[in-house]
């Protein structure tokens, strides 16, 4: 056996034998000569296949569209004028000496040649191991392999440290609905799949980790919407020892670095990255996500900002008051006696910062209350009992009685991010397996049923079963 060569590296070896394996991506049938577009992760060649090996020739008139085949063949330049411009190796032409079907395939329910933008969505992912194999997809999962590896490169130079946390977590009221998942060992006590990991990040300061990050997926069950997904990728951070300028220069350096070295054809409208308080974007753009980009039509133009002084609290429609952001948060240093007396408490400014892409808001953190009664403070004012905030909150209160150190984070939207970065119009394009708009898979078909013995080993009974 030959080792296999990438088709990406046929380049180097004209005049030489090579073995090839993937997919029949177009086939020609010339009569005497058959050509065979073959494809496979890193590129597309041309299979010349000529009739005077018969047995080979009737192998290369049975091979269909999706076919998985392997060959060995020897790569010649192909002559002047037959040249294809469209493809990286098509100077070149592989003439095909032995040829293996390796599995032959049916015809697929799609084209896979096109960038499949006018072809139903539901049938997309129903069959989404297809779906994926067209260039466009194929490309934006491989370009957000590269983002993920250059941002783990760069924090790593940081002295960050990747730390995965716990997908089985604590309902705690902090926003969103969360997942929850029943207890077998003990009935009738349910984990939460997180929100996001900010209470972990915290106790990993607490911790001494001092710089951390990783890729977390996060859950929120939140009523349909159609760009939201049940589950996302935050690329999730928290820093100790920091102000809120900290966090924000290492993560405008890190975009920066992103967007100059992943996409060097994209241009950055404004560096520094231009702020607005909250209160001047909602004058000026009547939104907190302003679409700064000076020229809309340039695919290519990335116009960043960070927006910043956001009220900490909101009132609530019984009259009472909520975080607007994160209930983590410290106030800014000048509100902390506010915070603490809780007085004035509708001017209180809370130290978020949100960064926004084109219009997306691709992010958001804060600086945290690192103090127990900073933290207990929040709660009190958000009205909950000391029995509430003990049941939900006792464990980083206690946390913090332990030397907490000051600290401070944020998260991005990976998925938005993406797909900004691809000129996707929506987050599905850049995620490999994403659920529909009304939270399916429609290839695997979840949510589904379980058998009655799966739900009395839960204890749980089903009282309706939604149609
Ligand atoms: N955990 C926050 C969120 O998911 C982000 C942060 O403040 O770091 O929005």
């Amino acid at each position: 056996m030959m080792t296999r060569t990438w088709i990406k590296d046929i380049v180097h070896n004209a005049g030489e034998m090579v073995s090839l394996s993937g997919w029949v991506f177009v086939r020609r049938d010339h009569g005497k000569i058959i050509f065979i577009d073959l494809r496979d992760k890193t590129g597309v060649a041309q299979l010349v296949f000529l009739g005077k090996d018969k047995e080979l020739f009737l192998r290369a008139s049975m091979l269909r569209s999706e076919w998985v085949i392997s060959i060995v063949g020897e790569v010649n330049t192909r002559p002047d004028g037959m040249v294809n411009h469209d493809i990286e190796t098509g100077n070149y032409e592989v003439l095909v000496k032995e040829c293996v079907i390796l599995n032959e395939a049916q015809t697929p329910p799609f084209e896979i040649e096109t960038d499949g933008l006018s072809v139903g969505e539901e049938v997309r992912m129903a069959y989404r191991y297809l779906d994926l194999r067209r260039a466009r997809l194929h490309q934006n999962i491989e370009a957000r392999s590269d983002v993920m590896k250059r941002v783990r490169d760069f924090l790593s130079e940081e002295l960050f440290t990747e730390v995965e946390t716990p997908v089985l977590g604590k309902s705690t009221p902090e926003g969103a609905r969360d997942y929850l998942v029943p207890s077998r060992i003990y009935p009738g006590n349910f984990y939460a799949l997180p929100q996001s990991p900010q209470q972990y990040k915290q106790l990993l300061m607490v911790g001494g980790m001092e710089r951390y990050y990783q890729f977390a997926r996060c859950f929120r069950d939140e009523d349909t919407r159609g760009d939201r997904q049940p589950e996302f990728t935050q690329l999730d951070m928290e820093m100790s020892f920091v102000e809120q300028e900290d966090v924000m220069a290492l993560n405008e350096k890190l975009l920066i670095h992103l967007v100059q070295t992943a996409y060097p054809d994209k241009k950055i409208q404004e560096i520094p990255f231009p702020r607005l308080s909250y209160k001047d974007a909602m004058e000026r753009y009547r939104t907190d996500r302003p679409d700064l980009r000076r020229d809309k039509q340039d695919p290519n133009l990335l116009a960043f900002c960070w927006v910043v002084d956001f009220p900490f609290f909101e009132t609530t429609d019984t009259g009472g008051w909520t975080f607007t952001h994160n209930p983590f948060s410290a106030p800014k240093p000048e509100y902390m006696d506010n915070l603490l007396a809780k007085r004035n408490i509708g001017t209180i400014i809370t130290s978020q910062y949100d960064i926004v892409l084109n219009g997306w808001e691709i992010g958001g953190g804060s600086i945290r209350n690192h103090t127990p009664a900073a933290l207990r403070s929040v709660f009190e004012i958000m009205g909950f009992s000391e029995k509430q905030i003990q049941e939900n909150f006792g464990h980083m209160l206690a946390a913090f009685s332990y030397g907490a150190p000051p600290h401070g984070g944020i998260a991005w939207g990976m998925d938005r991010l993406m797909m900004i970065l691809q000129n996707e119009p929506n987050i599905r394009e850049v995620i490999a397996f994403p659920k529909t708009g009304d939270a399916k898979d429609l290839m695997m078909h979840a949510p589904s049923g379980v058998t009655s013995e799966q739900l009395k080993e839960l204890s749980l009974e089903i009282k309706t079963q939604k149609k």
